[in-house]
């Protein structure tokens, strides 16, 4: 455990160090939960979300693009649902001070019966050797049932408290379990108190005529509410699709593990709208479909798995998570849902229009069902950054920090360098970076040793670099350089787009979905 935070502190101090990620106002001494991306990360970001969009809008005829406004009519949120159950417990440490949310802290203390029974059977792995039956030993062994009867009733009373509503019981769990604050050691815990996660702001100019607004905390609402516009003007069929990328804005109560979660993030979501009893299909189609999408990028399949839910949100009839193993544990990055007609009926309700489809097949109107799925995007920028990541120690004896980024998503695609800075090199440098930089993102450099060229590529995932020697004047060959396998070989120069080509394209990323 503790090796595996000491490389994530390396990650995150080389996304600093690098370029990629800051903290926000960092010379005011930061603020809470807030990022910045640099130079690095924006290019790696945008490279994501061209990913996502071109998978989206390129490969499926009826799935279209919309940018709606983060600022929406405060009543879409009642109609939501968010207004009145966009919820956290919270629960503060009195000596501490410190604040948390109760279900964390009740998931947390599960979580250590689940870490005693796997102790449990690790150790009886051991003793056992090869003859060992782990699931007979989890069905029969005293201990383990002892812990797992001890989970379950905890289970029990949490999801009971939780779907009650019941804040005194989570706060009676809390200090029958002995919960204690993990700064302050202490059980003096206050009341639990229902926290909204939306961030509010004031529209308008006059104290009387402003109005309350809210920073959205999801984007597909402003999917739903344009759903008419863009079926109408787009004279979209169903099934069909909306696709967004932007901003959502949650006041998270406790914010950890850098871009995991954030007060401010960026959303891709895509709602997908069927008919009526066709949901679930297309909710198992889609689930493939982003798997796919994941898995093409090649970080290892291994690192994914689905999370069903069991419990539902009140608008879903399915739900399940697309988890990827980060350094900190298996984490949601994705969530795919069947929300039925719950947005679409309610915004008809709130808002007095009707907003029905009527199907020329079938000759009726109905109020179409939705498939949504749901990526964010910095927890994507995560997942690519952390499992690129690699300290690794070389022949030579030296080691090397390098981010084996997937290539087509790299910030910087080749690096072009004249071995020397006299001699011709650096303009014959120039005029190959100027055939290659209309295609792909080049990086001009000239200072210092090769060798520490080669390794600043390698920190910011840079697939290729490209050498010009004295012998490229006589012969225009160049050699390039592989990032990952840090294999030379002696090329045309006429030969090189074809060779970062292969490598680096978009296009073939996105021809092994279709
Ligand atoms: P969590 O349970 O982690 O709070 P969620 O289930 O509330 O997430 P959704 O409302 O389903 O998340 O949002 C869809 C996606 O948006 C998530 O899968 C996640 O990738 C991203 N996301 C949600 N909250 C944050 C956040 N605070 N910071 C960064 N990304 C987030």
């Amino acid at each position: 455990m503790a090796q595996q935070e000491d490389q994530f502190k390396k990650i995150v101090s080389h996304a600093k160090e690098y370029g990629f990620v800051f903290q926000s106002s960092e010379i005011y001494d930061g603020l809470a939960a807030v990022y910045d991306y640099g130079q690095m990360g924006v290019e790696l970001k945008n490279n994501i979300k061209r990913y996502w969009w071109e998978s989206m809008t390129l490969l499926h005829e009826n799935i279209v693009g919309i940018d709606s406004a983060i600022f929406m009519h405060p009543t879409i949120w009642k109609a939501s649902g968010h207004v009145d159950a966009f919820n956290d417990p919270l629960i503060d440490n009195r000596d501490s001070k410190k604040r948390y949310r109760a279900d964390v802290l009740i998931e947390d203390e599960i979580a250590k019966f689940d870490d005693k029974i796997n102790k449990e059977v690790a150790k009886a792995a051991k003793k056992f050797g090869d003859s060992f039956d782990e699931k007979l030993y989890r069905e029969t062994n005293p201990r383990v049932l002892e812990h797992k009867e001890k989970r379950e009733a905890l289970h029990e009373r949490f999801a009971k408290a939780l779907n009650d509503n019941n804040l005194e019981d989570l706060r009676q769990i809390i200090l029958d379990y002995g919960i204690v604050c993990p700064i302050s050691g202490t059980k003096n815990w206050t009341d639990v108190r229902q926290f909204n996660l939306m961030f509010k702001t004031e529209m308008g100019s006059t104290s009387e005529g402003a109005m309350t607004v809210y920073l959205r905390p999801e984007t597909a609402q402003g999917i739903f509410v344009n759903f008419l516009n863009v079926q109408k003007t787009g004279r979209m069929r169903i099934p069909f699709g909306i696709a967004q990328i932007g901003k959502a804005f949650r006041n998270e109560i406790v914010a950890r593990q850098f871009i995991f979660r954030m007060r401010e993030f960026e959303q891709m979501e895509m709602q997908f709208f069927v008919r009526p009893g066709d949901e679930l299909n297309w909710f198992k189609q889609w689930k493939e479909t982003r798997m796919k999408w994941h898995k093409a990028l090649g970080l290892g399949d291994q690192k994914y798995r689905f999370h069903d839910h069991d419990k539902l949100a009140h608008y879903a009839n399915a739900a399940t998570d697309i988890e990827f193993e980060m350094p900190f544990g298996f984490k949601e990055v994705e969530g795919i849902h069947s929300r039925t007609n719950f947005d679409l009926s309610s915004h008809e309700k709130f808002s007095g229009k009707k907003i029905q489809y009527f199907d020329p097949e079938l000759n009726q109107s109905y109020t179409p069902y939705v498939i949504e799925t749901s990526i964010g995007l910095d927890r994507m920028f995560l997942s690519i950054l952390a499992s690129s990541f690699e300290e690794q120690a070389l022949e030579s004896g030296d080691t090397r920090t390098v981010l084996h980024l997937p290539a087509p998503l790299a910030p910087v695609k080749v690096a072009v360098m004249p071995l020397v800075r006299k001699d011709g090199l650096p303009e014959k440098a120039r005029e190959i970076m100027n055939s290659l930089k209309f295609d792909y993102a080049c990086h001009y450099d000239e200072k210092d040793s090769i060798g520490k060229r080669y390794r600043r590529q390698d920190a910011i995932g840079t697939p290729f670099c490209v050498t010009i020697d004295h012998q490229s004047l006589e012969d225009n060959t160049v050699t390039i350089r592989h990032r990952d396998s840090m294999q030379q070989e002696r090329v045309a120069i006429d030969d090189l787009a074809k060779i970062i080509d292969s490598e680096v394209s978009l296009n073939k990323l996105l021809k092994s979905l279709a």
